[in-house]
């Protein structure tokens, strides 16, 4: 029972699946407290009744909502834990990293990853470790820059540049998000119904 829809249309309420239907999916991955939670938000308007369906995890869950698109394409979206979180013990880290690993290699409609970074800090471990993952599953995905509003104008292009230099990635490539302004909502969303319906 569910869901949500783009924030600029109406909300749309929709059934389950059944479970022979195949629904594509977007997965949302990046360190805690990276900016996730408010970036869902603000790609898509969940109703506040409207129930996620779980995937119990033993320490975190992994969230899925169903979203139209305006052309009535229904897709998933799923909110992944955050990884990373330092106070978390090393081995709860490893027993949450690997329940996302494992969610990342058993899903056959997963189309693309959106890999959430923060670019005003060099990569850390644990993005590096997540977009090797990545690489290896053959999975693909996108690295986005989270918080941009927080950069100021005249460092942008040298943080994207060496970024994107340290993970061996096109700098082109990287999206600039930011919730506070809205910046990148158009591309992220083109983006993403690229990977899924095309
Ligand atoms: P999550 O742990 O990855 O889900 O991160 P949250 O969405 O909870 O955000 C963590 C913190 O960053 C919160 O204090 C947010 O208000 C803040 N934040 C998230 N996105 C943005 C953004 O685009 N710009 C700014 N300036 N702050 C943000």
């Amino acid at each position: 029972e569910f869901i949500g829809s783009f924030a600029d249309h109406v909300p749309v309420v929709l059934s389950k699946p059944s479970s022979s239907e195949v629904v594509p999916e977007v997965a949302f991955a990046g360190r805690s407290n990276v900016g996730k939670s408010s970036l869902l938000n603000m790609m898509c308007k969940r109703k506040s009744a409207a129930r996620t369906s779980k995937t119990p995890g033993r320490t975190q869950n992994i969230n899925l909502f169903l979203v139209k698109d305006l052309k009535a394409r229904v897709y998933s979206m799923v909110d992944l834990p955050g990884y990373g979180f330092a106070k978390m013990s090393k081995s709860l880290q490893k027993q949450s990293s690997d329940f996302i690993a494992n969610y990342l290699a058993s899903r056959e409609a997963l189309r693309l990853v959106v890999l959430l970074v923060d670019i005003r800090v060099p990569p850390q471990d644990a993005d590096i470790g997540a977009m090797d993952l990545l690489a290896e599953l053959d999975l693909p995905f996108l690295v986005a820059a989270t918080k941009v509003d927080k950069i100021r104008a005249s460092e942008r292009a040298a943080l994207v540049k060496g970024y994107a230099e340290a993970v061996r990635l096109d700098a082109e490539t990287i999206l600039m998000l930011s919730s506070q302004t809205g910046e990148g909502k158009q591309a992220l969303q083109a983006a993403m119904l690229d990977a899924l319906f095309s």
